[in-house]
């Protein structure tokens, strides 16, 4: 248990207005979360301040050699009972312990990381909008604070929590997207850091998200490093294939980021008695059954938009068009479920939602 200090702020923010014009992560909440390291004392000094700037060394590390990591998740406004309400936050836990572990960052304990985002999220729980589909994201991170050039392993960190109350994705209606599938540039190799949330994997992906959005679409579908061969995700999203009545989505073996959205699905599908295979799947393969016609569905999953249609796949010229433009009933079902569940119009029967306090 941490004994978290709560310092609120004395000149509060104005709460937006107009809840439709949120966007995404454009304004922050009244406070953030921060938690010091030093080898002498360990993670410590947990607490809940103002949001503010941070002063830094300009030779501190992390600005150099990238030495951070950081997660993405949400809290809810039940549409029933008005409850504050996480998804799985004891997932985003555990994986930000696998991604410090690879960037030799001192792990959080899961118990601790839950307690310190539910404490932020309480003292800010009037900024969790109350419109349908709006939410309020929550970005915990981790960097490097040592000052001083060479490449090695900080000896001191922060720990920080910031939250921006965000729109509903779909505002306009769920929009399948166009995909462009990289053949030049790759995302992640085995080895490396595809697993992790660290932001040089993000550094590393802009250009080709750059180049692809110039041709209109709306992000790039990542293949394996090594071979360019199989497919592995989208920018900030695991993706599903639905071949003849099967779901094939890449394993997370190390060059995959481990959604809980992704796995999240994955337990609903087989739920619902699908066959899901978690493999390798060759994109020759996925543009066979387009052309053959029994590509029946394409999805990207992940916590901004739950679930994201894609209606076209493009590999070097060759296009594949999926379910006529529109969203499949598999991914509209998952969909309605993870959103249902997730603003509390649909009973959790899987154990999924954990309250943080009374809106
Ligand atoms: C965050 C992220 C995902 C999705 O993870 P969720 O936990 O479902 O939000 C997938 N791929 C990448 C590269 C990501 O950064």
């Amino acid at each position: 248990m941490l004994d978290i200090k709560i310092v609120k702020t004395t000149a509060p923010k104005a709460k937006p207005a107009d809840e439709s014009r949120l966007g995404f992560g454009k304004i922050f909440t009244d406070h953030m979360f921060l938690m010091d390291y030093t080898p002498d004392q360990g993670w410590h000094d947990p607490r809940v301040v103002p949001y503010a700037p941070f002063q830094m060394d300009p030779a501190c590390v992390v600005l150099h050699y990238a030495q951070e990591l950081f997660e993405g998740m949400k809290a809810y406004r039940s549409v029933t009972d008005n409850t504050i309400q996480l998804f799985r936050p004891e997932c985003n836990g555990e994986r930000m312990q696998n991604s410090s572990e690879r960037m030799c960052i001192p792990l959080i304990p899961v118990e601790d990381y839950v307690q310190a985002v539910k404490a932020l999220v309480e003292v800010d729980k009037d900024w969790v909008p109350h419109s349908d589909g709006a939410s309020l994201y929550i970005r915990p991170f981790v960097f490097a604070t040592d000052v001083g050039m060479g490449v090695h392993a900080s000896h001191n960190y922060t720990f920080c929590i910031i939250c921006a109350p965000s729109g509903a994705y779909y505002a306009e209606g769920i929009d399948p997207v166009r995909i462009y599938v990289e053949d030049e540039y790759i995302r992640a190799a085995p080895g490396l850091t595809g697993f992790t949330k660290c932001g040089g994997n993000y550094a590393a992906s802009i250009k080709a998200g750059a180049e692809a959005e110039k041709q209109g679409f709306a992000q790039v579908l990542w293949l394996d490093g090594v071979e360019k061969k199989y497919v592995e995700e989208v920018g900030s999203m695991n993706i599903m294939f639905k071949i003849a009545g099967k779901i094939y989505t890449a394993a997370c073996t190390g060059t995959v980021l481990p959604g809980v959205t992704r796995r999240s699905c994955i337990e609903l599908l087989k739920d619902w008695g699908y066959e899901v295979v978690e493999g390798k799947l060759a994109i020759a393969d996925v543009m066979k059954a387009g052309h053959d016609g029994t590509l029946e569905e394409v999805f990207g999953t992940g916590t901004a938009a739950v679930v994201s249609p894609v209606k076209e796949l493009d590999w070097k010229g060759d296009k594949v068009f999926i379910g006529g433009g529109k969203i499949g009933p598999v991914t509209q079902k998952l969909y309605d479920t993870m959103t249902g569940m997730q603003w509390g119009k649909l009973p959790d029967n899987k154990g999924w939602i954990v309250p943080v306090c009374a809106g």
